[in-house]
């Protein structure tokens, strides 16, 4: 059961409004279906077009901000909730406990590092919660065929690559995070396996 999912999206809007538009209809979706929205806590770029959309939808909406951007003033004003934390590492901790699945929209250097965090953790075993990315107009598109590079190179198990789920559109990847059954995953070789 699906209570909250954490965002990690772009804080710039991209250049196409059709990411707008997925960061809205992801937002909206998410309120339709009572999950609550746990996300960064900012007012831009995609951060605030979920945002946004999830609290004109009737959503819950949980921000986790760190007071040196908070002091920046890109802090969200209108959130049901607005944590304040020390720092980044804090930040992420937090977002990811409060969130039991984890989605990239589209987004930059941060989107990637905190969305692969979470992938880490996961393929070391440490949660089961699942994790997408909403493919956008295949935004994605390099980046997973670089993800099956890894695989074919050998840096990356089969089983592990599996933890990276996938859809264009949020109904598909909220779907497909209803039927997530996670594998008993350990990182570490086992005896006998190369
Ligand atoms: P990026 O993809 O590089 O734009 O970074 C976006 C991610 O980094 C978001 O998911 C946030 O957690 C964090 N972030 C970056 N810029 C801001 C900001 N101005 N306000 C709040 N969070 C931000």
């Amino acid at each position: 059961m699906i209570g909250a999912v954490c965002v990690f999206c772009g804080s710039s809007p991209g250049d196409r409004p059709v990411f707008a538009d997925a960061a809205r209809a992801l937002g909206t979706t998410l309120a339709h279906r009572g999950i609550r929205l746990v996300y960064g806590g900012g007012n831009v770029g995609l951060m605030g077009v979920v945002a946004d959309a999830a609290l004109a939808a009737g959503g819950e909406v949980v921000g986790v901000i760190p007071e040196a951007l908070f002091a920046k003033e890109v802090a969200h004003g209108g959130l049901t909730k607005l944590h304040r934390v020390q720092s980044m590492h804090e930040r992420k901790t937090l977002m990811y406990d409060l969130s039991d699945g984890f989605i990239a929209l589209p987004g930059g250097i941060g989107t990637l590092e905190e969305i692969f965090e979470i992938l880490t953790w996961g393929q070391l075993g440490l949660h089961q919660k699942p994790c997408g990315f909403l493919n956008v107009e295949g935004y994605f598109d390099p980046l997973l065929a670089f993800m099956d590079e890894m695989v074919s190179r050998r840096f990356v198990k089969e089983k592990h690559r599996a933890l990276v789920m996938t859809s264009p559109d949020v109904d598909g990847l909220l779907e497909r995070f209803e039927r997530f059954h996670p594998p008993r995953l350990d990182k570490w070789i086992e005896p006998g396996e190369t």
